[in-house]
Protein backbone atom coordinates (compact mmCIF):
# COMPACT_ATOMS: atom_id res chain seq x y z
CA UNK A 1 0.00 0.00 0.00
CA UNK A 2 2.40 2.74 -0.89
CA UNK A 3 5.78 3.79 0.86
CA UNK A 4 4.85 4.62 4.99
CA UNK A 5 6.96 6.24 6.62
CA UNK A 6 7.65 6.35 10.56
CA UNK A 7 9.17 8.28 13.06
CA UNK A 8 10.45 6.33 16.60
CA UNK A 9 9.78 8.08 19.12
CA UNK A 10 11.19 7.66 23.28
CA UNK A 11 8.42 8.13 26.14
CA UNK A 12 8.79 8.33 29.65
CA UNK A 13 6.28 5.92 31.09
CA UNK A 14 7.05 6.46 34.84
CA UNK A 15 8.69 3.85 36.87
CA UNK A 16 12.06 3.71 34.75
CA UNK A 17 10.65 2.66 32.51
CA UNK A 18 10.89 3.89 28.46
CA UNK A 19 8.32 3.11 25.79
CA UNK A 20 9.17 3.35 22.15
CA UNK A 21 6.39 4.47 19.95
CA UNK A 22 6.54 5.06 16.12
CA UNK A 23 4.44 7.50 14.65
CA UNK A 24 3.21 7.02 11.22
CA UNK A 25 4.07 10.08 9.49
CA UNK A 26 3.01 8.84 6.00
CA UNK A 27 0.17 11.60 5.88
CA UNK A 28 2.70 14.20 6.87
CA UNK A 29 5.36 13.44 4.62
CA UNK A 30 2.48 13.84 1.38
CA UNK A 31 1.26 17.41 3.03
CA UNK A 32 4.40 18.40 3.20
CA UNK A 33 5.21 17.10 -0.29
CA UNK A 34 2.17 18.62 -1.95
CA UNK A 35 3.06 22.03 0.03
CA UNK A 36 6.89 21.92 -0.81
CA UNK A 37 5.37 21.32 -4.90
CA UNK A 38 2.85 23.97 -4.30
CA UNK A 39 5.17 26.54 -3.26
CA UNK A 40 7.53 25.64 -6.33
CA UNK A 41 4.77 25.90 -9.14
CA UNK A 42 2.98 28.67 -7.61
CA UNK A 43 7.09 30.30 -8.11
CA UNK A 44 7.07 29.57 -10.63
CA UNK A 45 3.40 30.96 -12.19
CA UNK A 46 4.81 34.42 -10.89
CA UNK A 47 8.14 34.18 -12.77
CA UNK A 48 7.16 34.06 -16.06
CA UNK A 49 5.27 37.10 -16.25
CA UNK A 50 7.45 38.80 -14.14
CA UNK A 51 10.44 37.68 -16.74
CA UNK A 52 8.61 39.19 -19.32
CA UNK A 53 7.66 42.68 -17.43
CA UNK A 54 11.71 42.82 -16.80
CA UNK A 55 12.77 42.03 -20.57
CA UNK A 56 10.08 44.77 -22.08
CA UNK A 57 11.36 47.02 -18.95
CA UNK A 58 14.80 46.67 -20.47
CA UNK A 59 13.96 47.05 -24.45
CA UNK A 60 11.29 50.01 -23.27
CA UNK A 61 14.87 51.55 -21.58
CA UNK A 62 17.03 50.82 -24.49
CA UNK A 63 16.32 50.35 -28.47
CA UNK A 64 13.06 50.54 -28.09
CA UNK A 65 12.87 54.21 -26.02
CA UNK A 66 12.51 56.33 -28.98
CA UNK A 67 10.39 53.93 -31.20
CA UNK A 68 6.63 55.48 -29.80
CA UNK A 69 4.28 52.72 -31.69
CA UNK A 70 6.62 50.06 -30.15
CA UNK A 71 6.73 51.32 -26.87
CA UNK A 72 2.52 51.51 -27.13
CA UNK A 73 2.43 47.96 -28.08
CA UNK A 74 5.24 46.58 -25.26
CA UNK A 75 2.81 48.65 -22.46
CA UNK A 76 0.26 47.13 -23.17
CA UNK A 77 2.02 43.18 -23.13
CA UNK A 78 2.95 44.79 -19.65
CA UNK A 79 -0.37 45.81 -18.45
CA UNK A 80 -1.48 42.17 -19.54
CA UNK A 81 1.33 40.61 -17.23
CA UNK A 82 0.83 42.42 -14.42
CA UNK A 83 -2.77 42.07 -14.54
CA UNK A 84 -1.92 38.23 -14.50
CA UNK A 85 0.24 38.43 -11.66
CA UNK A 86 -2.29 40.45 -9.44
CA UNK A 87 -4.94 37.84 -10.66
CA UNK A 88 -2.83 34.98 -9.54
CA UNK A 89 -2.21 37.02 -6.22
CA UNK A 90 -5.51 37.33 -5.85
CA UNK A 91 -6.32 33.30 -6.52
CA UNK A 92 -3.38 32.07 -3.89
CA UNK A 93 -4.92 34.32 -1.03
CA UNK A 94 -8.32 33.31 -1.80
CA UNK A 95 -7.24 29.72 -1.77
CA UNK A 96 -5.27 29.79 1.45
CA UNK A 97 -7.93 32.01 3.17
CA UNK A 98 -10.95 29.12 2.50
CA UNK A 99 -8.46 26.68 3.71
CA UNK A 100 -7.45 28.71 6.61
CA UNK A 101 -11.29 28.32 8.20
CA UNK A 102 -12.29 24.83 6.75
CA UNK A 103 -13.44 23.94 9.21
CA UNK A 104 -15.55 26.49 10.01
CA UNK A 105 -19.22 25.49 7.72
CA UNK A 106 -21.18 28.56 7.20
CA UNK A 107 -24.22 29.02 8.41
CA UNK A 108 -25.70 31.74 6.64
CA UNK A 109 -29.30 31.88 4.72
CA UNK A 110 -28.43 32.99 1.03
CA UNK A 111 -30.65 33.51 -1.68
CA UNK A 112 -28.99 32.34 -5.02
CA UNK A 113 -31.47 34.54 -6.95
CA UNK A 114 -29.58 37.48 -5.97
CA UNK A 115 -25.88 35.60 -6.47
CA UNK A 116 -27.04 34.80 -10.28
CA UNK A 117 -27.79 38.61 -10.64
CA UNK A 118 -24.86 39.69 -9.10
CA UNK A 119 -22.56 37.03 -11.84
CA UNK A 120 -24.46 38.58 -14.00
CA UNK A 121 -23.99 41.85 -13.70
CA UNK A 122 -20.02 41.14 -12.87
CA UNK A 123 -20.26 39.47 -16.60
CA UNK A 124 -21.97 41.80 -18.62
CA UNK A 125 -19.18 43.99 -20.07
CA UNK A 126 -17.63 40.51 -20.93
CA UNK A 127 -20.61 38.74 -22.52
CA UNK A 128 -21.34 42.29 -24.69
CA UNK A 129 -17.70 42.54 -25.81
CA UNK A 130 -17.41 38.63 -26.66
CA UNK A 131 -21.10 38.65 -28.18
CA UNK A 132 -21.70 35.63 -25.73
CA UNK A 133 -25.28 34.82 -23.82
CA UNK A 134 -25.81 33.75 -20.16
CA UNK A 135 -29.17 31.82 -20.35
CA UNK A 136 -30.42 31.94 -16.66
CA UNK A 137 -32.66 28.79 -16.46
CA UNK A 138 -34.04 29.12 -12.46
CA UNK A 139 -37.70 27.97 -11.23
CA UNK A 140 -39.72 31.08 -9.38
CA UNK A 141 -39.25 31.02 -5.58
CA UNK A 142 -36.18 29.30 -5.06
CA UNK A 143 -35.67 28.16 -1.25
CA UNK A 144 -32.91 29.64 0.46
CA UNK A 145 -29.46 27.56 0.88
CA UNK A 146 -27.08 27.92 3.47
CA UNK A 147 -24.22 29.45 2.04
CA UNK A 148 -21.31 32.23 2.65
CA UNK A 149 -22.41 34.98 0.27
CA UNK A 150 -18.67 35.70 -1.51
CA UNK A 151 -17.46 32.09 -1.82
CA UNK A 152 -20.57 30.76 -3.49
CA UNK A 153 -20.35 34.00 -5.87
CA UNK A 154 -16.99 33.49 -6.54
CA UNK A 155 -17.38 29.66 -7.31
CA UNK A 156 -20.32 30.93 -9.66
CA UNK A 157 -18.05 32.93 -11.22
CA UNK A 158 -15.08 30.60 -11.62
CA UNK A 159 -17.69 28.53 -13.38
CA UNK A 160 -19.00 30.76 -15.81
CA UNK A 161 -15.62 32.26 -16.72
CA UNK A 162 -14.08 28.17 -17.48
CA UNK A 163 -17.48 27.82 -19.78
CA UNK A 164 -16.75 31.59 -21.47
CA UNK A 165 -12.66 30.79 -21.55
CA UNK A 166 -13.60 26.95 -22.92
CA UNK A 167 -17.04 27.16 -24.91
CA UNK A 168 -16.93 28.17 -28.48
CA UNK A 169 -17.25 31.55 -29.43
CA UNK A 170 -20.76 32.70 -30.49
CA UNK A 171 -22.65 29.53 -27.96
CA UNK A 172 -24.53 30.67 -24.96
CA UNK A 173 -23.57 29.75 -21.72
CA UNK A 174 -26.43 27.99 -19.70
CA UNK A 175 -26.53 27.94 -15.85
CA UNK A 176 -29.62 25.54 -14.73
CA UNK A 177 -30.47 25.34 -11.29
CA UNK A 178 -32.95 22.28 -10.03
CA UNK A 179 -34.29 21.74 -6.12
CA UNK A 180 -33.96 18.01 -5.36
CA UNK A 181 -35.55 16.32 -2.42
CA UNK A 182 -33.76 14.81 0.57
CA UNK A 183 -32.73 11.16 -0.42
CA UNK A 184 -31.46 7.98 1.62
CA UNK A 185 -27.98 9.20 1.43
CA UNK A 186 -28.33 12.84 1.02
CA UNK A 187 -30.39 16.21 2.21
CA UNK A 188 -32.65 18.54 0.70
CA UNK A 189 -30.76 20.50 -1.90
CA UNK A 190 -30.08 22.82 -4.60
CA UNK A 191 -27.96 21.82 -7.43
CA UNK A 192 -26.76 24.37 -10.01
CA UNK A 193 -25.04 23.54 -13.36
CA UNK A 194 -23.27 25.15 -15.45
CA UNK A 195 -23.15 23.95 -18.85
CA UNK A 196 -21.29 25.04 -22.35
CA UNK A 197 -20.64 24.07 -25.66
CA UNK A 198 -17.20 24.01 -26.76
CA UNK A 199 -13.69 22.07 -27.09
CA UNK A 200 -14.88 19.69 -23.97
CA UNK A 201 -12.44 17.81 -21.83
CA UNK A 202 -10.99 14.19 -22.79
CA UNK A 203 -11.82 11.72 -19.72
CA UNK A 204 -8.69 11.13 -18.91
CA UNK A 205 -8.22 14.87 -17.51
CA UNK A 206 -11.32 15.14 -15.22
CA UNK A 207 -10.22 13.58 -12.24
CA UNK A 208 -7.29 15.99 -12.57
CA UNK A 209 -8.97 19.08 -12.99
CA UNK A 210 -9.09 20.28 -9.20
CA UNK A 211 -6.15 19.74 -8.34
CA UNK A 212 -3.69 23.43 -7.88
CA UNK A 213 -2.26 24.47 -11.59
CA UNK A 214 -3.21 21.37 -13.47
CA UNK A 215 -4.46 22.78 -16.72
CA UNK A 216 -5.38 20.47 -19.79
CA UNK A 217 -3.30 22.97 -21.96
CA UNK A 218 -1.30 25.04 -20.25
CA UNK A 219 -0.83 27.53 -23.58
CA UNK A 220 -4.25 27.91 -23.87
CA UNK A 221 -5.55 28.29 -20.27
CA UNK A 222 -2.47 31.30 -19.78
CA UNK A 223 -3.89 32.83 -23.13
CA UNK A 224 -7.08 33.19 -22.00
CA UNK A 225 -5.88 34.88 -18.74
CA UNK A 226 -6.01 31.42 -16.27
CA UNK A 227 -4.51 31.16 -13.58
CA UNK A 228 -4.70 26.88 -13.32
CA UNK A 229 -6.76 27.82 -9.66
CA UNK A 230 -10.05 28.21 -10.36
CA UNK A 231 -11.21 24.88 -10.14
CA UNK A 232 -9.08 24.37 -6.63
CA UNK A 233 -10.90 26.91 -5.47
CA UNK A 234 -14.24 25.72 -6.36
CA UNK A 235 -13.91 22.36 -4.60
CA UNK A 236 -12.51 23.83 -1.54
CA UNK A 237 -15.53 25.87 -1.49
CA UNK A 238 -18.57 23.58 -2.07
CA UNK A 239 -17.23 21.20 0.34
CA UNK A 240 -16.66 23.60 2.73
CA UNK A 241 -20.55 23.86 2.26
CA UNK A 242 -20.95 20.12 2.32
CA UNK A 243 -21.79 20.34 -1.41
CA UNK A 244 -20.53 18.32 -3.68
CA UNK A 245 -18.94 19.25 -7.89
CA UNK A 246 -19.12 17.16 -10.41
CA UNK A 247 -17.75 17.61 -14.01
CA UNK A 248 -18.75 15.70 -16.96
CA UNK A 249 -17.95 16.15 -20.32
CA UNK A 250 -17.65 15.65 -24.14
CA UNK A 251 -14.48 15.87 -25.89
CA UNK A 252 -15.39 18.34 -28.65
CA UNK A 253 -18.96 18.36 -27.25
CA UNK A 254 -19.24 20.63 -24.42
CA UNK A 255 -18.94 20.58 -20.83
CA UNK A 256 -21.24 20.47 -17.66
CA UNK A 257 -20.28 21.43 -14.29
CA UNK A 258 -22.40 21.33 -11.49
CA UNK A 259 -22.24 21.85 -7.64
CA UNK A 260 -25.10 20.93 -4.65
CA UNK A 261 -25.85 23.22 -1.44
CA UNK A 262 -27.95 22.13 1.00
CA UNK A 263 -31.43 23.79 1.45
CA UNK A 264 -31.58 26.29 4.19
CA UNK A 265 -34.38 25.03 5.77
CA UNK A 266 -35.65 21.04 4.97
CA UNK A 267 -39.18 20.73 3.92
CA UNK A 268 -40.48 19.15 7.72
CA UNK A 269 -40.87 15.21 7.36
CA UNK A 270 -44.32 14.15 7.90
CA UNK A 271 -45.53 14.68 11.29
CA UNK A 272 -45.43 11.50 13.37
CA UNK A 273 -48.65 10.97 15.69
CA UNK A 274 -48.15 11.45 19.33
CA UNK A 275 -49.44 8.56 21.71
CA UNK A 276 -51.66 9.43 24.17
CA UNK A 277 -50.19 9.25 27.88
CA UNK A 278 -51.71 7.21 30.27
P1 LIG B 1 -7.75 27.86 -15.56
O1 LIG B 1 -7.41 29.12 -14.88
O2 LIG B 1 -6.62 27.24 -16.34
O3 LIG B 1 -9.01 27.94 -16.35
P2 LIG B 1 -9.18 26.05 -13.75
O4 LIG B 1 -8.73 25.47 -12.46
O5 LIG B 1 -10.40 26.92 -13.71
O6 LIG B 1 -7.94 26.82 -14.35
O7 LIG B 1 -9.44 24.85 -14.77
C1 LIG B 1 -8.42 23.89 -14.95
C2 LIG B 1 -8.42 23.38 -16.38
O8 LIG B 1 -9.62 22.64 -16.62
C3 LIG B 1 -8.38 24.44 -17.44
O9 LIG B 1 -7.07 24.86 -17.73
C4 LIG B 1 -9.01 23.72 -18.63
O10 LIG B 1 -8.04 22.92 -19.27
C5 LIG B 1 -10.02 22.78 -17.98
N1 LIG B 1 -11.40 23.30 -17.98
C6 LIG B 1 -12.05 23.93 -16.96
N2 LIG B 1 -13.31 24.24 -17.30
C7 LIG B 1 -13.48 23.81 -18.56
C8 LIG B 1 -14.58 23.85 -19.51
N3 LIG B 1 -15.77 24.38 -19.18
N4 LIG B 1 -14.38 23.28 -20.73
C9 LIG B 1 -13.19 22.74 -21.07
N5 LIG B 1 -12.12 22.69 -20.23
C10 LIG B 1 -12.26 23.22 -19.00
Amino acid sequence: AGNSAWRLRAVDAGQGRVLVVFDDITQTRLTERMRVDFVANASHELRTPLATLSGFIETLAGPAAEDEPARRRFLAIMANEASRMSRLIDDLLSLSRIELDKHVRPSMSLDMGSVFADVGKTLAMRLEQDQRQLLLQVPPALPPVIGDRDQILQVLHNLVSNALKYGQSGTPVTVGVTVEEAGPASPAQLRVLVSDIGEGIAPEHLPRLTERFYRVDSQRSRKMGGTGLGLAIVKHIVERHRGRLEIESQLGEGSRVSFTLPLAQPPRPAPVPVEAAG
